[in-house]
């Protein structure tokens, strides 16, 4: 027998149970990732030796009969933005590339604690900026459905991983979109957990007042599973917010949504959207009906206003992020430079790929005095009536339902000439961040080209666990093919 293909939960129960051990485990996804990434190419690092390592040392855990964890003996792909001790981290740029990180993430520790194997780095659109993962300055990543077609992104590597059966969980950090937008488009399933209730200590910052780390996996139980072990509060993460009870994330699936309220946002169905697309998510909506639930029209009426604001926001946050990559405090220095300005210039010119350097202009743009009231500040008001568009629709339902992404996935070089199109592509995503909800995408069916889509199911904030649970349910009742 083998272990590919099973879900996190099922590696876990036959590894503390004796049906495999977690070395077989380990093994086995290590060849596969052998056999298939090169057609992939998934991983920017296999961590071969560290993963068999950490397999065994669970297995003679359990030889000596100690309780094991969660996790325990789950491979689990990382996306390359998040630090796991001694491994390079390069966040697919070229400012990282041979940077070793010195501590765990937080996240990282927890998984690590809940005896997880690491079995390596996924690639990124570079600082996880990007839908296509197209944008990493080292390779494009291909999506296992159809491999000339993206992934999505940023977290495509980590999406496509889970896709291929190269680990049942991967890691993604989502500030727009990147973990439910690849997650659609390879077929998984993809949670941006509320803000707040994962800590972010180790993950690089894109955005800080978006980023969040979730999971990325084949189950909406394997999420559940990821997020009570890799959620609760950190002391060391100013934003990591005490209320979330990790414990919580795991409600068990209801037999029945009777007495459940959906709304169904009516800005989310626009025209542009894919009809293939706009089809799987009403019948997936038809299903939800049928266990029970109510649904009726809400509206947010500035998520019209979504893109825009993000794109003033996140690119600001991001100027000043990336501040500290100028060839001295981190990153790459360049080879020859004669003053300290040049130094600073020829690093940041020569280890910044073009998206990155648009995003800093455009944040630093947003940020001068003199613009900042017009730009910035005009967006972070915007933001809070995106907001308080949610808290209103949430004082009547429970959850909302919309695609994740407007369209299946698309070809290579399709939307990279024209940035604005790449954008459009977490239309529905971003709103989320900008309130820091919860919210996950799910498989809800297949293009006649045989292309997943996902459907986005979004919760209040701190209500994870209810919005886990409702994701378990519809999977339940339409589950969805696998690759593997
Ligand atoms: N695609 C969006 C962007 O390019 C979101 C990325 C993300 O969530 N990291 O900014």
């Amino acid at each position: 027998m083998t272990t590919i293909g099973l879900s996190a939960a099922d590696i876990a129960a036959g590894v503390s149970g004796g049906a495999f051990s977690a070395e077989d485990v380990a093994r086995e996804h290590l060849a596969r990732i052998k056999e298939k990434d090169a057609g992939i190419r998934a991983f920017v690092t296999v961590l071969e030796e560290q993963a068999l390592a950490q397999a065994r040392a669970v297995d003679a855990k359990k030889k000596r009969g100690e309780k094991l964890g969660a996790l325990c003996g789950v491979p689990v792909a990382v996306k390359d933005n998040i630090l796991i001790e001694g491994v390079e981290t390069t966040c697919s740029s070229k400012i990282l590339k041979g940077y070793v990180a010195p501590y765990d993430a937080d996240v990282i520790a927890r998984l690590r604690k809940a005896d997880a194997v690491f079995i390596g780095k996924t690639n990124l659109d570079e600082f996880a900026m990007g839908s296509s993962t197209e944008n990493s300055a080292f390779f494009k990543t291909a999506n296992p459905w159809n491999k000339d077609c993206v992934p999505g992104g940023s977290s495509g590597g980590s999406a496509a991983a889970v896709a291929a059966g190269f680990a049942p969980l991967a890691l993604g950090s989502d500030t727009g979109g990147s973990i439910r937008q690849p997650a659609a488009l390879c077929g998984a399933v993809g949670l941006k957990p509320t803000y707040g209730a994962v800590s972010r200590r180790g993950l690089i910052a894109f955005a800080s007042s978006l980023d969040q780390i979730g999971p990325i996996t084949r189950t909406a139980a394997d999420a559940a599973l990821a997020l009570s072990v890799i959620g609760g509060h950190d002391p060391l993460d100013s934003t990591s917010s005490p209320e979330f009870d990790a414990g919580k994330a795991l409600e068990p699936a209801p037999k029945s949504f009777v007495g459940l309220r959906v709304g169904i946002p009516k800005e989310y169905f626009i025209k542009g959207i894919d009809p293939e697309v706009e089809k799987a998510v009403r019948e997936a909506i038809a299903v939800f009906e049928k266990l029970g639930a109510k649904t009726s029209e809400v509206s947010l009426p500035h998520s019209q206003y979504a893109i825009s604001t993000y794109y003033l926001i996140a690119p600001s946050e991001a100027s000043s992020n990336l501040a500290r990559f100028d060839g001295i405090r981190y990153g790459r220095r360049a080879a020859e430079a004669a003053t300290l300005e040049e130094v600073y210039e020829r690093s940041r010119g020569e280890g910044f790929g073009p998206e990155v350097k648009r995003r800093i202009m455009l944040g630093t743009y947003a940020l001068s005095s003199g613009y900042y009231d017009a730009y910035y500040a005009k967006a972070q008001r915007v933001r809070t009536l995106i907001k308080q568009d949610f808290e209103k629709a949430f004082a009547s339902v429970d959850l909302l339902l919309t695609p994740t992404a407007p369209s299946p996935a698309f070809k290579f070089g399709e939307k990279t000439k024209d940035p604005l199109s790449m954008y459009l592509s977490d239309v529905f995503t971003i709103p989320s961040n900008l309130a820091g909800n919860a919210s996950i995408s799910v498989p809800c069916g297949l293009t006649r080209s045989g292309l997943p889509i996902g459907l986005q199911i979004i919760a209040d904030q701190f209500q994870d666990g209810r919005l886990l649970a409702a994701a378990a349910a519809f999977e339940r009742e339409r589950p969805f093919p696998r690759l593997s």
